[in-house]
């Protein structure tokens, strides 16, 4: 029995690779040596060539850096194919599950195209979670849906729905409902998405509410994770059942390491309080693939895995995607990434 429920939450952890193409401004004389079958294959291995290197004998090698996970998107891959891959775990939550689908990476690899841009993950699970809501509805079923786009910065919750204004001084609390499994933010708002095409303005919305903050809002996005959380709420008119799931989709704070030495006041506070939380969240996903859940999971040590707490563990599902940058320059950075995806796998 044991043993099979270590089996169901290790099933309940998947991370995915993403590779995003060179841009318009960056020479293919600048790519790193990457190897990854070709797109129309079921891909799961990337392998990162490291420098040639000449032996005492003369001989040249070149290290190899070979990574598995449970999926491996090339660069050639477009947004609706990648959704396609998570659509399934998009409907479990309409089912009743907490799925939290995270986008892990440094600045520049494709986290916001993949998940927060009008073409991502995003938008795509709404219309998609509407489609399938109506589909249901011949069976009985009505679902409410309740929206929240929050950001974590400086370990502070702010709310990227609210008055601007008050985007850094309002002060948010959680609270969680241990007995019902419930998490409450004071002061947030809520927003009904009474249509799909409302998640647009969403996002329009939570970009212009952080562009008024002091700091220019791209430089913002990538020291701040933000989390759009969707509450999933059905009920049955015909059979009477009910079902409660949450569908969270999260855009990482830049992943790379900001060199501590040079840093000072506000920078160094912010670089050691991503550091804290990156590693936060990686040591929770790991403690949970390791099946200790039910044992002691360090939710505490972040504002992110705090808030997400019900989301990660018990019956929930949890997806990562870790974005890699295609170019050489960037490739110390990369495989520091890969082996940190590697480790909650
Ligand atoms: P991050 O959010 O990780 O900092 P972005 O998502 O902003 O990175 O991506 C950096 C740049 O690369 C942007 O200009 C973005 O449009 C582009 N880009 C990222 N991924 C892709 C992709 N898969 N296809 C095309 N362009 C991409
Ligand atoms: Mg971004």
């Amino acid at each position: 029995k044991l043993h099979n429920q270590v089996q169901e939450l290790k099933g309940n952890i998947r991370v995915f690779c993403r590779v995003r193409p060179s841009l318009n401004n960056e020479p293919a004389s600048h790519l790193a040596a990457m190897q990854y079958p070709d797109e129309s294959e079921d891909a799961k291995e990337i392998n990162i060539m490291g420098p040639e290197e000449k032996s005492s004998l003369g001989t040249v090698s070149r290290k190899n850096n070979n990574f598995s996970f449970d999926r491996v998107f090339g660069p050639r891959t477009q947004n609706g194919e990648v959704f396609d891959e998570i659509s399934q775990l998009v409907q479990s939550a309409l089912d009743g599950y907490n799925v939290c689908i995270f986008c892990y990476g440094q600045t520049g690899s494709g986290k916001t195209h993949t998940m927060s841009s009008q073409d991502g993950m995003i938008p795509r699970a709404v219309h998609q979670i509407y489609e399938t809501a109506q589909g249901l509805e011949e069976k009985g079923w009505r679902y409410t849906m309740a929206g929240n786009f929050v950001e974590v910065y400086n370990e502070n919750l702010n709310d990227l729905l609210g008055n601007p204004d008050e985007l850094d001084k309002k002060k948010h609390e959680i609270r969680h409902d241990m007995q019902r499994g419930k998490t409450i933010i004071t002061d947030i708002t809520t927003v009904q998405l009474d249509s799909p095409e409302m998640v647009e303005s969403i996002l329009k919305n939570a970009d212009a509410n952080r562009s008024v903050a002091a700091t220019k809002a791209n430089e913002r996005s990538s020291r701040s994770h933000s989390v759009f959380i969707l509450k999933l709420i059905g009920e049955n008119h015909i059979t009477g059942e009910r079902s409660e799931g949450t569908l969270n989709l999260v855009d990482l704070a830049g992943s790379e390491r900001l060199s501590h030495s040079g840093a000072t006041g506000e920078r160094l506070k912010e670089t050691q309080n991503i550091n804290r939380s990156l590693s936060s969240l990686g040591d929770v996903i790991a403690a949970l693939g390791q099946g200790k859940d039910g044992g002691h999971i360090p939710y505490r040590n972040s504002k992110l895995t705090y808030l997400l707490q019900f989301s990660l563990g018990g019956n929930s599902k949890t997806l990562m995607f870790v974005m890699a940058s295609p170019l050489q320059a960037h490739m110390s950075e990369t495989l520091t990434s890969l082996k940190f995806a590697t480790k909650v796998h």
